[in-house]
This record gives structure tokens, C-alpha cells and sequence, in this order.
């Protein structure tokens, strides 16, 4: 496995590799490190579509709008280059936060999507998505991947980066890979480990939530808020729960949905903080034919 650390060798390591390896296919798995199996299972996804699999791991500065969160974020670069190792990545690029912003300058320029950053995290988290969209964006320029691998945990980030690929023309393939779970239902997250023993207990009551969601959405005389309440009140039984938002919402525009109506698709996503850790999660489903 190669690891590269700086931007320039990173451009020539790649250039040398496609010289090289005409017409075969590069795929990137960019992360924020502290790996666990839903990374390694985007790997697994990147390795399947392409010949030569990257991961990039960067706590990337620019999308924590909480500073403690961003100081509070574990990192195992170490651990995380046996893990790459054991799943074949070919190519890791860890750079130091003084390699992508020399002088600790930050970018001057400022991306937004507002349409889609309008519900679910969005108000919650000012400045998370465009910080996301800018190191995305400078990511796959460096890269230049014909594949880049997404988890639907995050998936106001898929769409968001759905999107910017669009609109920016980015000659790249974008790969949706499904939410990794603890045996639980946990949605795996680098953040679990700072649950304590009963906050992990009570973050599993999330998923729980989401699925008893799902099913309320069968019964006609629940309207969208109904079935909100329901997931936060199951949520809000675990002590060390405090819910931040759940919202149903079209899957495609991300627009809160106004009635259950049979055959509508939805998103049904929930942000909770546990023992202070803020955790996502989602499911998507439709409304059944009464
Ligand atoms: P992060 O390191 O949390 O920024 O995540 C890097 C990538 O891994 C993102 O595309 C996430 O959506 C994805 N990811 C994180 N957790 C999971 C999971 N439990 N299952 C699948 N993908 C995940």
C-alpha cells in the first residue's frame, strides 16, 4: 500500500499511476479516518467499481461549525492505515491541516446550496455543508477519481454532493453505499466511541425509533408530524437522548412532506445528541396502499 502525505506528491504519485495504467479505472473513498467497517464496507464498494482503490482521511476543519466537536474528534491514523492495508486500499493520502490550508489560511472562497441545505442538518449545522462541499470539490480535483464512494448514513451529504458533481461538471461517478449497523442497529459512526456504557445503550434506541417510524407511517390517521413524534418520543425515553430533529422528507428534494399519501417515497432521518455526541441516522421507505 502506498501513503502519500503532501498535494505535490499526491499529483505525481497519480499521473505516474495513469501513465502507467492506461484506460484503467481510479476510484476515492474520502473520510475523516477512525475507521470502522462502514468505511471499510465503501472500500470494499470502491474496490468492486475500479482497478486502483484511494481513501483520503482529513478532519477537515472547515465543517465543524462546534469547535469541541472538531477537538473532540478521534483520530488513529496508525490504526487506520492497518485497516486500509488488511482491505486492500492501494492508496492512502492522510495530509497534515497545514498541508491543505498552508498559513492556517482558510479558502476565500464560500460555497452554498441552499435548496438543499434548508431542512434536516442544515439549520442546525451553519457552515457544516459548505465547509463539506469545499473540501469535497478540492478532493476530487486532486484526485480526478472515475469513481468516489458516499455512505447514505450522511445522506443530505450524498445529495448535496449529488448535486455539486452536476453542477460543477465533475467527470465523476458518484456510488451511494448503504448505512453499516452495530448488531443493535447502531448506525456505525467514528463518534460512538465516545458513548459512555448507558449512552451506547440508549444511542441504539434511535434505530429502534426509525423502524417503529416506518411502520407508523402505515396508519392512515397519523399525519407526518404524528409519526415525527412518535420517533422523538421513543428516542426521548432513553435518558441520555435529546432529540435535535426528525423530519420526514422527499429523498430527492429533501422538502419536509406534508401528507402521508400511499405510494410516496420518504426519508425519515433523525440528528440526537447522547452524552453530548451528536448522532444522524435515516431510513428510507414508502407509504404502503391502504
Ligand atoms: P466520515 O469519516 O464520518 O466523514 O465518513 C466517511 C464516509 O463514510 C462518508 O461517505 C460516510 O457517509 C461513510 N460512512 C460513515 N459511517 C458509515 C456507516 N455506518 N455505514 C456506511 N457508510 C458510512
Amino acid at each position: 500500500m502506498n501513503v502519500v502525505r503532501t498535494r505535490e506528491d499526491l499529483r505525481k504519485f497519480l499521473a505516474d499511476w495513469r501513465r502507467k495504467n492506461p484506460g484503467k479505472r481510479m476510484s476515492l473513498v474520502p473520510t475523516m479516518g477512525y475507521l470502522h467497517d462502514g468505511h471499510l464496507s465503501l472500500v470494499g464498494r470502491a474496490k468492486s467499481v475500479s482497478d486502483f482503490t484511494s481513501l483520503s482521511i482529513f478532519v477537515n476543519p472547515l465543517q465543524f461549525n462546534d469547535a469541541s466537536d472538531y477537538e473532540k474528534y478521534p483520530v488513529n491514523t496508525d490504526r487506520d492505515l492497518e485497516l486500509c492495508a488488511a482491505a486492500g486500499v492501494d492508496l492512502v493520502f492522510p495530509p497534515a491541516p497545514v498541508e491543505m490550508f498552508p498559513g492556517k489560511k482558510s479558502p476565500a472562497l464560500v460555497m452554498s446550496m441552499p435548496d438543499l441545505t434548508k431542512t434536516l442538518c442544515g439549520p442546525f449545522r451553519p457552515g457544516h455543508f459548505e465547509g463539506v462541499m469545499l473540501i469535497v470539490s478540492r478532493f476530487l480535483n486532486l484526485f480526478q477519481p472515475d469513481a468516489a464512494v458516499f455512505g447514505a448514513k450522511d445522506f443530505q451529504q450524498l445529495a448535496i454532493i449529488r448535486r455539486l458533481v452536476r453542477d460543477l461538471d465533475f467527470p465523476v461517478e458518484i456510488i451511494a453505499a448503504p448505512t453499516i449497523r452495530e448488531k443493535d442497529g447502531l448506525a456505525m459512526s467514528s463518534r460512538n466511541v465516545r458513548l459512555d456504557e448507558q449512552g451506547r445503550e440508549h444511542a441504539g434506541l434511535i434505530p429502534r425509533a426509525l423502524k417503529m417510524g416506518l411502520k407508523a407511517t402505515a396508519d392512515s390517521r397519523n399525519s407526518p408530524g404524528d409519526v415525527e413524534e412518535i420517533v422523538k418520543d421513543i428516542i426521548e425515553s432513553g435518558t441520555k437522548n435529546r432529540v435535535e430533529y426528525v423530519q420526514l422528507v422527499d429523498p430527492e428534494t429533501l422538502e419536509r412532506i406534508s401528507e402521508l399519501t400511499p405510494g410516496r417515497r420518504f426519508l425519515l432521518a433523525v440528528a440526537a445528541y447522547t452524552n453530548n455526541v451528536r448522532l444522524i441516522d435515516n431510513m428510507e421507505g414508502t407509504v404502503p396502499d391502504q
